[in-house]
């Protein structure tokens, strides 16, 4: 920590004017840690104002490399950077913003690039995402961990700030209207995604529309790591902004009871487990916390996994097992032939499944700091599986358990 952020008397201090603001403590600023998912025109927005604020550690997650239609709106990058991975030019770029604060670049997809027990490592989420998909995995994970976060979407000149605070209030998926819902339905009934269709399509946007609506995302994730201060709350709200009337106003979303989000997990009490450990010694694990018998465990994963892709003509291939965001539509194909092969897709683990049981999580590609839920009809127990990202976002209890 600086010196600017311990002497709050110092007029000079790079923090002075706003620890001025009766509510405000540099130090929780300083401490908390941020996840930014996705780098593009909001991504670099939101990443500049924590960094500007004083936030004390800022990982950033994104799987795209800067093209030139991106430098409009995005103040961190360079036509030089052309080609290079978003995340890393945005944390590289934003450390000479503020040396106070600590960024953290993450390449690869929000789906499977963090695992769920790294999210328990976060003070709150802010979503500068451009698809549904990523949108549901993010508030799906934010649940289950626990964390709060605050999504914020552009087109044009419209604008839009949510804010979801589990368990309580309405999520994200409770804001999708039907039409939503039935574009998702018909994007599931086909298993395999390519990176462009799973994006929305391209939207208009500009910079300023990024500016806005970024700028109020920070400002709401200051404003949660204050809430006990606060007299007021956005939680469960949207603040929609029309840039070209300035007409604005405050959605109070219901909670819709039906939905499928509200999952949570207790994760802070999951027993850390070996990541390659085999699926057969995690079914015995489950058994013995639930204490019964092997047969009436299954292990739920937290991924699809495809274990087996098979030609009519060829049969079985030798594929190594693979998340299914991971893999390519051309994966699918027969090497031989070429014709479309049926893939065998599994979401848990029991002692029926013989041809998985010698194998690990790490086999299947299960990301490092992942859940995996030992379920029977007495109840759950949750696991999260060791060897943290090297970016070491780790729960207290990881770092007991490496402490033995
Ligand atoms: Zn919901
Ligand atoms: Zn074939």
């Amino acid at each position: 920590m600086s010196a600017a952020q311990t002497e709050p008397g110092d007029e000079n201090g790079r923090y002075h004017r706003q620890s001025l603001i009766s509510w405000w403590e540099q130090d929780r600023l300083a401490a908390a840690r941020v996840l930014v998912v996705g780098a593009g025109a909001l991504g670099n927005e939101l990443v500049k104002n924590l960094a500007l604020a004083g936030v004390g550690t800022v990982v950033v997650a994104d799987m795209d490399t800067i093209e030139n239609s991106n430098l409009s709106r995005c103040v961190f990058f360079r036509s030089s950077d052309e080609g290079r991975m978003k995340a890393e030019v945005v944390c590289e770029a934003a450390a000479g913003l503020n040396p106070d604060v600590e960024f953290i670049p993450v390449v690869g997809d929000i789906r499977h690039a963090i695992g769920l027990g790294s999210f328990t490592g976060f003070d709150l989420v802010l979503g500068g995402l451009d698809n549904r998909e990523a949108r549901l995995h993010t508030n799906q994970a934010c649940w289950k961990a626990g964390i709060p976060w605050v999504d914020g979407a552009i087109e044009g000149l419209m604008g839009v700030v949510r804010v979801f605070t589990p368990p309580d209030s309405a999520c994200y998926e409770c804001t999708m209207s039907e039409r939503d819902h039935e574009l998702l339905a018909a994007r599931r009934t086909c298993a395999l995604l390519t990176r462009e269709e799973m994006l929305d399509g391209k939207v208009p946007t500009t910079g300023t529309s990024a500016s806005v609506v970024a700028g109020m995302q920070v400002q709401e994730a200051i404003k949660l790591l204050h809430q006990d201060r606060l007299p007021t709350s956005m939680a469960g709200k949207g603040f929609v902004v029309n840039g070209m009337t300035h007409d604005s106003y405050i959605v109070d979303y219901p909670r819709q009871d039906a939905c499928m989000s509200h999952d949570t997990y207790a994760l802070s009490q999951a027993e850390v487990v070996p990541r390659d450990e085999t699926f057969r010694e995690l079914l015995e694990r489950g058994a013995a916390a639930h204490g019964l018998p092997l047969a009436d465990v299954t292990i739920d994963l937290e991924h699809d996994v495809i274990v087996a892709f098979t030609c009519p003509v060829h049969g079985r291939g030798d594929d190594e097992p693979v998340l299914l965001t991971k893999a390519t539509v051309g994966s699918a194909l027969c090497p031989v032939c070429s014709a479309e092969r049926a893939l065998d897709v599994r979401h848990s683990v029991s002692s029926v499944d013989a041809d998985l049981l010698n194998l690990s999580a790490a086999d299947l590609g299960l990301p490092p700091a992942d859940a995996l839920t030992a379920r029977s009809l007495s109840g759950r127990v949750h696991f999260m599986l060791d060897d943290p990202h090297p970016w070491q976002i780790v729960d207290a209890q990881l770092v007991e358990e490496e402490a033995r």
